[in-house]
């Protein structure tokens, strides 16, 4: 059986689409079976793998009860990976689903059905704590947080441990923290040398070494509908994301 992994962070504009979605297509590339749920009503995991947000099914059917996972999931353009589009019905699943009694638990039951078909399932949540983030902490096994390498980085970082624990004691003792991911890092700047040394120094054990540099190649590669390693499989972030999967995979 494959493992559960949500990208979260409840910060903007992070890179957790960027990494959910560079890192799917790594894993998939590396051979392994992967599987990708956008469950953001923003939907640009989906938009950025080509596919429109208008899709038939999607996840807050998924989430509300009207459709199984296995009538959601798509292909992509890409072998082994496959997607469960958002829309921008799912904002509506915020109201919904907290009257839902249990309803935290949605995306782990509809995940029991698929999980043994594929070995990573990347979960791309909101900016927010909100009952979606929730829904995918209570379904993940690991959590990989992607941390901007800019002033004001760890702000907010405490609230989502704080978060983080209390699922693990309420809903899911099993999650655990995969790593903290460094994105966006700029090493000629002495800005992000110093936020990278106050994050290691912070957080000793959990930070990744791989750190995503800050790259034009993975910021334009979703307006091709595109991870950056099929829109420029050399560059300097290709690289990074590849080194990243090699680390998530032997983290385990
Ligand atoms: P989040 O999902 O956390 O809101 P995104 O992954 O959407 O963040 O990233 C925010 C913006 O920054 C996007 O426009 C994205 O293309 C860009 N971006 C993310 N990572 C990088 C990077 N390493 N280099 C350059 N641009 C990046
Ligand atoms: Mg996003």
């Amino acid at each position: 059986m494959g493992t559960v992994y949500a990208i979260a962070n409840q910060k903007g504009g992070v890179g957790k689409t960027t990494t959910a979605v560079n890192l799917a297509a790594c894993v998939a590339e590396a051979g392994y079976e992967a599987l990708l749920v956008d469950i953001d009503p923003q939907a640009n995991a989906t938009i950025g793998l080509g596919i429109g947000k208008d899709e038939p099914e999607t996840i807050y059917d998924v989430l509300v009860g009207s459709a199984r996972v296995e009538d959601a999931v798509k292909p992509t353009a890409i072998e082994r990976l496959s997607l469960v589009p958002a829309g921008p019905d799912l904002a509506g699943a915020n109201v919904e689903l907290p009257r839902i009694a249990g309803s935290e638990t949605r995306l782990r039951e509809a995940l029991t059905g698929v999980r043994e078909r594929y070995a990573f399932v990347l979960l791309d949540c909101p900016p927010s704590l909100g009952p979606l983030t929730v829904n995918a902490l209570v379904a993940a096994d690991r959590v990989i947080v992607p941390v901007q390498a800019e002033y004001f980085a760890l702000e907010g970082l405490a609230g989502l441990l704080d978060t983080l624990s209390l699922v693990q004691r309420e809903l899911n003792p099993w999650l655990t923290v995969a790593g903290m991911l460094l994105t966006m890092h700029d090493g000629r700047t002495r800005l992000a040398q110093d936020v990278e040394r106050e994050v290691r120094q912070h957080f000793p054990e959990l930070v990744f070494d791989t750190v995503i540099p800050r790259n034009v190649r993975i910021g334009e590669a979703p307006s091709f509908g595109k991870p950056v390693i099929h829109h420029d499989p050399h560059c300097a972030g290709a690289d990074a994301y590849f080194e990243l999967a090699k680390e998530v995979a032997a983290r385990g």
